[in-house]
């Protein structure tokens, strides 16, 4: 087959022409999706930035403070209703609160000089705590004074003079509750003379071990305060102890009722060092007296356990059934009495804490600071 050599005639074939027009509509293509894609990418890119737009341009404008504070007087609005407590299964529907925070009780200041720490009903003598004697001393004497219902057996026995009416009222009550009248009272108050022959004829006849087991050092007795009274009962010619007698169970039971206690007991001998005493009672005031009783403690424990009340810490209760607690927070009951400790403070006077209105009394311990009793209802 003869073909004609190239060039002579059109040829509709033009292979290069239509190749270059291929070119061109491949290029315009390949522009057209890169812009589309472009597109598609912008458009793309323009939802996502508006999904994550920050949520903060949200929040509508607030108002001013200025502009929504009500003018004084005016009733401010109310606010939104608390969120709903979180519940757990531990929640006990009996539970109140937490307890309201202590505060500091109503008080005034009585302010005591310092050498008053050796005055008082309360104040502890034995061979570590001599007694300070005062410059007067007032007492009665019970031969003249005294109801007609127990003994003497000398006539110059007498009684610190505050404590006589007491000590006194107890044994006509005796005497009534017993149809008793065989009460003896061998001693009162007595001078620093009067104990130093006394402890020296002891020593004398027993000797010193033996006499320092039942006679104070002179200037270390109780009986210096008149606040000690020794008593037995005087009966079918002799001397018995309350224990040994019948009726005198009525002032062991009672006595405390009246302030007095039993000093030296069996018990606290290794801690008084005196020998047990039956007729050896001590006045301190009813509470007192009831409280060492019930608590079998002898006065020097007490006296360590009241130490550790104090005004602004804890009070010492003792209720009118004669039951003790502690003061809860200031809630105090109606009749009763509080008892706590003042530590002496530096210098010649203390200030003591009481209550407003209150019937109280504050007596020395003869050691380091005071004790306040206070009256309730
Ligand atoms: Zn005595």
């Amino acid at each position: 087959m003869n073909y004609n050599s190239p060039g002579h005639r059109p040829n509709p074939y033009n292979t290069q022409a239509t190749y270059r027009q291929k070119r061109t509509s491949s290029i315009t293509g390949a522009l057209l999706c890169a812009i589309l894609f472009l597109v598609v990418i912008l458009v793309a890119l323009i939802v996502i930035a508006a999904r994550n737009k920050n949520p903060i341009d949200d929040v509508p404008d607030i108002p001013s403070v200025t502009d929504s504070t009500p003018a004084s007087g005016e009733d401010l609005p109310a606010l939104p209703p608390p969120a709903d407590p979180i519940m757990t299964e531990t929640y006990d529907p009996a539970f109140i609160g937490p307890p309201a925070p202590i505060t500091e009780p109503d008080s005034v200041i009585v302010t005591v000089s310092n050498s008053d720490i050796h005055t008082g009903n309360l104040i502890l003598i034995n061979k570590d705590h001599p007694y300070v004697f005062p410059d007067e001393q007032p007492q009665t004497t019970l031969y003249g004074n005294k109801s007609p219902v127990y003994q003497l057996s000398t006539i110059s026995i007498s009684l610190n003079k505050s404590l006589f009416p007491i000590f006194d009222g107890m044994l006509v009550d005796f005497s009534k509750a017993t149809g008793c009248n065989k009460v003896l009272v061998t001693s009162g108050y007595r001078s620093y003379d009067f104990q130093k022959d006394l402890y020296e004829s002891r020593v004398k006849s027993q000797g010193e071990e033996k006499a320092s087991l039942y006679v104070a050092l002179p200037g270390n007795s109780e009986h210096h305060a008149g606040l000690a009274i020794d008593m037995v009962i005087f009966a079918d010619g002799r001397q018995y102890y309350f224990p040994e007698y019948e009726d005198a169970a009525w002032i062991i039971e009672n006595a405390p009722e009246y302030g007095f206690f039993l000093r030296y007991t069996e018990k606290a001998q290794e801690i008084t060092g005196c020998a047990p005493e039956p007729w050896h009672y001590r006045y301190v005031g009813a509470p007192h007296a009831r409280l060492i009783t019930d608590m079998d403690r002898c006065f020097e424990e007490y006296h360590e356990y009241l130490r550790t009340f104090t005004w602004a810490e804890d009070r010492l209760l003792v209720l009118s059934d004669g039951t003790t607690e502690t003061t809860d927070g200031f809630h105090l009951p109606d009749a009763g009495y509080m008892i706590y400790y003042v530590p002496s403070a530096e210098g010649d006077t203390t200030d003591i804490p009481v209550p407003p209105e209150s019937q109280y009394e504050i007596s020395g311990d003869n050691d380091a600071g005071f004790i306040v009793t206070v009256k309730l209802g």
